[in-house]
C-alpha cells in the first residue's frame, strides 16, 4: 500500500516521501481514508505508531481541497497534553506543509512561557493551532483565539490530557467548541473518563485500534533487565554509555528518572565522568528544556536523563537506546518510554534497571506486557547480598536513587560474602 492509494494528493505524497516515509504505518492506512471522508475517528494509538501523520496529511489535505483566497480561518485544533508534545505536532505540520502550494500558518501554544508572543502569532488567524488546555483558555479569554470557525478538533494521547489533570479545563474547552464539526480522538489507553469523553465528543467514528498491532513500535525494540544494587545504578549507566562508545552501538541515551532531583543527579554525575549529559524535568524553564531537547535531537548532548512527563511525545530520529534508571510507575509509562526508541520500524533497545527491592514491581510490569524477560547480570555488578532491615531510609520501590549508600566497610563485608 503506497500514500498515493489512500488517496493523498501528489504534493503531500511528496512531502510525507521528503520526510523519510516510504509506506503508510498501520494506524496512517486505516485513518487517513477516514479522516479524508470527514468521519469522526476514536484511535487507539500510542506514540511511534506514525499517529500525527496519520491525522496531519489528511488535514493537510482538506485544507488544500477547501483553500479560497481571503482571511484565515481555524481549520484545526489540535488539543495535547505537554508542551514538547505541542512543539512536535506543530513541527510535523510545518514539515509536511512545507513546500505546499498554500502556505499554511500554524501555531504552537502552551504555558510555562509568556502569552504575548504567542498573541501575535495569532493576529490574522492561524491554519492550525496546537496547544495544551490551559492557555489555550487564556488565549480564548484574551480574545487571541476564536473558536467559533473551528472544522477539525484533535485530542491527541487524550489519556494523558486526563492522567495530567486536564479534564475540567477540557469541558470547559469543548463548551467553547462549534458543534457539526469533524473529531478526531487518539489516546493508547482507555480508562473509563477517557472513554466517557470519546462516547460524548464523537458520532459514529471510525473505531481504530492498532497499539498492539505486530507493525507499532514493539517488535523493533529490544527489552532487557539488568539486576543491580540501587546504589550502583549510576556506575553501570556509565560503563554501558562508555561501552555503547566503544562499540559504536548507542552514540545517545535516554534515562529515565523518578523525580527532578534524580535526573540532576545523575546528569551531574555523568558530566564529573566526562560524559555530556543533561538534565529534563518540569521545574526547568521552558527556554531550558528547549535548549535541552534541542542539543539532544541535533546530536550535540549524548545523554539526556529525562522525567516521564516531559519525555511524553519526546522524538529523536534513530535514538538507540533507553535505559529505565528508575522504573516507572505505571506500564503505560513504560510503554512510552521504550517507545522512544525503536521508532518507525529502527531498531532500538531498552534496559530497565532492576534493583532487588524493586524486582515485584518489574514483574507487575512484565505480567501487563504479557512478557518475561531474562535477568541479566553485568559482570562486576553483581548484586550484593539482600541487606539487614537496615536503619537506612525505607527502599523506595520504584528504585530511588536516594538509597543508602555504601560504606567502606560493607564493601569490604560483601567481597567477603562473595569470596572476593
Ligand atoms: P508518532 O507516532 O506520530 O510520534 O510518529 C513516530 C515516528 O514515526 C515519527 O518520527 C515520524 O516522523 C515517523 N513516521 C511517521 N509515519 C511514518 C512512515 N509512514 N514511515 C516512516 N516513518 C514514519
Amino acid at each position: 500500500m503506497s500514500f498515493a492509494s489512500l488517496g493523498l494528493c501528489p504534493a503531500l505524497q511528496e512531502a510525507a516521501a521528503l520526510r523519510g516515509y516510504d509506506h503508510p504505518t498501520e494506524i496512517q492506512l486505516r485513518a487517513i481514508p477516514a479522516v479524508l471522508r470527514g468521519e469522526d475517528v476514536l484511535a487507539q494509538a500510542r506514540t511511534g505508531s506514525g499517529k500525527t501523520a496519520a491525522f496531519v496529511l489528511p488535514l493537510l489535505q482538506q485544507l488544500l481541497a477547501t483553500h479560497r483566497d481571503g482571511p484565515r480561518r481555524l481549520r484545526g485544533l489540535v488539543v495535547v497534553p505537554t508542551r514538547e508534545l505541542a512543539m512536535q505536532v506543530a513541527e510535523t505540520l510545518h514539515d509536511l506543509s512545507h513546500g505546499l502550494a498554500v502556505r499554511v500558518k500554524t501555531v504552537a501554544a502552551y504555558g510555562g512561557v509568556s502569552i504575548n508572543p504567542q498573541m501575535m502569532a495569532l493576529r490574522g488567524e492561524a491554519d492550525f493551532v496546537v496547544a495544551t488546555p490551559g492557555r489555550l483558555l487564556d488565549l480564548v479569554q484574551h480574545n487571541a483565539l476564536r473558536l467559533s470557525g473551528l472544522q477539525v478538533l484533535v485530542l491527541d494521547e487524550a489519556d494523558r490530557l486526563f492522567d495530567l489533570g486536564f479534564a475540567d479545563e477540557l469541558q470547559r474547552l469543548l463548551a467553547l467548541l462549534p458543534s457539526g464539526r469533524q473529531n478526531l480522538f487518539f489516546s493508547a489507553t482507555f480508562a473509563p473518563p477517557v472513554q466517557a469523553l470519546a462516547e460524548a465528543l464523537l458520532r459514529q467514528p471510525v473505531r481504530l485500534q492498532v497499539a498492539d498491532a505486530p507493525e507499532t513500535v514493539q517488535p523493533a525494540i529490544v527489552q532487557r533487565a539488568i539486576v543491580v544494587d540501587a546504589p550502583r545504578r549510576t556506575q553501570l549507566l556509565r560503563t554501558l554509555i562508555e561501552q555503547g562508545t566503544a562499540d559504536g552501538s548507542s552514540r545517545q541515551v535516554l534515562v529515565f528518572a523518578a523525580s527532578r532531583y534524580a535526573t540532576e543527579l545523575v546528569a551531574d554525575k555523568l558530566r564529573r565522568a566526562g560524559i555530556d549529559a543533561g538534565a529534563l524535568h518540569g521545574e526547568l524553564s521552558q527556554g531550558a528544556r528547549t535548549q535541552a531537547l534541542a542539543a539532544f535531537k541535533s546530536g550535540a548532548l549524548r545523554v539526556l536523563v529525562a522525567t516521564d512527563v516531559v519525555a511524553r511525545g519526546i522524538h529523536v530520529p534513530r535514538l538507540p537506546l533507553v535505559v529505565n534508571f528508575d522504573l516507572p510507575r505505571s506500564v503505560t509509562d513504560y510503554t512510552h518510554r521504550i517507545g522512544r526508541t525503536g521508532r518507525a520500524g529502527l531498531a532500538g533497545t531498552a534496559i530497565s534497571f532492576v534493583p532487588p527491592e524493586a524486582e515485584a514491581h518489574f514483574r507487575l510490569i512484565e505480567k501487563r506486557q504479557q512478557m518475561r524477560l531474562p535477568r541479566e547480570v553485568v559482570p562486576g555488578f553483581e548484586p550484593g547480598p539482600v541487606a539487614e532491615p537496615p536503619a537506612a531510609p525505607a527502599a523506595d520501590p520504584h528504585g530511588g536513587v536516594k538509597g543508602r549508600r555504601k560504606s567502606k566497610k560493607d564493601k569490604l563485608r560483601e567481597a567477603a560474602a562473595r569470596g572476593g
